[in-house]
């Protein structure tokens, strides 16, 4: 055996190497293991499907049952998507301030995808991108590697996480190519005011550069909350907003995904449109079932279905919000949407944690509760809670945090 792998010496890539997920790094090289004694409650996994409550709605099962049943979507589509699905995806998300055709928007595999093909589409190595700080980790994944440096805007928990605006510009330098911002966000949960939304525009504007949206929880909002997408609001940045159906219609293993380019004053058209379509020919977007399927979905499906998610979310966030801001050394930050929350805790309230880390460690082995540590988010002093849960569930959930937080909290002397 050694020789023959002594003679088969093959190499992984630099390029593979340099993706870092802080996540993995974080959660796998450790051993989580849960206390027998009770349930495992997982508070850790962004997806809405895990735990059975929130079923898909009918007509999204009737549309891909058409789809297959028509047998006229098996082939390839066009690199940028099936022109029934662009067109579907224009007319839903068109808006009088920021109108769309079908020529804008272009199908991907998943937001993940959308936001691939931007990150690959603008920049070069050397050049830099902003991204938000605590911030999902995919950007770094996705611009590191390719030697775009992923600098980091903070983002203000006494202000519901709206951006440093200062800290932003501050960062921007001569090499800086796009601004990255996530509304509503995740891990945040927070909704960005029009006006916020106009400042960012504003910095945007001064140094020229586009930005890049996260809209994947575009819409998804709880009662008394706006969502505004960016591009309805800009009048000369240019976005390039990126969604997908995996978060508002509870589907994220379907990988269905958009990028919506809004340039009205043909900023992207003659650069940065080619190298999106370049980039599409490599993976050639989602399935043509999903693709064929999608129209019938964003017509049929109702808003009550994302209402429904949203009450349950809602109701949950009221809950261990509640709940945990009782809780001496906790602090919660109110979310307005998505499906998240970040909780505060002061670590010199707890001699015994050493981190966020650290906490997640025990809460998982003497509480069975798991969710994740700010450093998954680059931000430590913090863990994210998801919020897609039945209502039960989170309610035990707190409990438990709450025992855990009393037996651990040391009154300062
Ligand atoms: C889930 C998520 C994505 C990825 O969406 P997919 O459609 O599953 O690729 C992108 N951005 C944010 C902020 C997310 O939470």
């Amino acid at each position: 055996m050694a020789t023959i792998q002594s003679n088969w010496k093959i190499d992984g890539s630099q390029e593979a190497k340099r993706i870092v997920n802080p996540i993995r790094d974080i959660v796998d090289g450790r051993k989580l293991e849960e206390n027998p004694e009770k349930e495992l409650i997982n508070l850790s996994l962004g997806d809405p499907t895990v735990f059975g409550n929130l079923p898909i709605h009918e007509a999204m099962k009737k549309a891909i049952q058409d789809a297959v049943n028509s047998g006229t979507c098996n082939g390839y589509g066009p690199a940028h998507g099936l022109q029934q699905a662009r067109k579907a995806v224009a007319k839903h998300y068109g808006a009088p301030d920021s109108p769309l055709t079908e020529n804008d928007v272009i199908m991907t595999c998943g937001c993940s995808g959308a936001l691939d093909l931007c990150i690959t589409s603008i920049g070069n190595s050397g050049q830099n991108i902003l991204i938000p700080r605590p911030g999902f980790v995919l950007y770094r994944c996705l611009s590191v590697p390719r030697g775009v440096e992923a600098r980091q805007y903070d983002l203000l928990p006494d202000k519901q996480w709206e951006a440093d605006l200062d800290h932003m510009e501050k960062l921007i330098d001569a090499n800086t190519v796009a601004i990255v911002v996530v509304n509503p966000s995740n891990p945040c949960g927070s909704v960005y005011s029009k006006q916020h939304i106009l400042e960012i525009l504003a910095v945007a504007e001064r140094h020229f550069l586009p930005v890049i949206a996260d809209e994947v929880y575009a819409g998804l909002v709880f009662s008394g909350s706006k969502f505004y997408s960016i591009a309805s609001l800009s009048q000369n940045v240019p976005v390039l907003s990126c969604g997908g159906m995996g978060k508002k219609y509870l589907v994220p293993g379907w990988r269905v995904g958009w990028i919506l380019i809004h340039d009205k004053n043909d900023i992207l058209k003659k650069e940065v449109v080619p190298c999106l379509m370049s980039a599409t020919r490599k993976i050639l977007g989602p399935s043509t079932i999903l693709q064929a399927a999608l129209p019938d979905i964003l017509e049929n499906v109702p808003n009550s279905y994302v209402e429904n998610t949203m009450n349950v979310v809602q109701a949950n966030a009221t809950a261990v919000y509640n709940k945990l801001s009782a809780v001496p050394g906790l602090q919660p930050v109110i979310p307005l949407g998505a499906m998240y929350m970040m909780v505060g805790i002061d670590l010199t309230k707890f001699p015994n944690l050493t981190s966020a880390i650290d906490l997640m460690e025990k809460l998982m082995c003497e509480e069975s509760v798991y969710c994740l540590p700010g450093e998954c988010f680059q931000y430590p002093g913090f863990f994210r809670l998801v919020l897609s849960m039945p209502n039960d569930r989170v309610k035990e959930a707190c409990s438990r945090i709450t025992d855990f937080c009393k037996k651990y909290y040391v009154e300062a002397k």
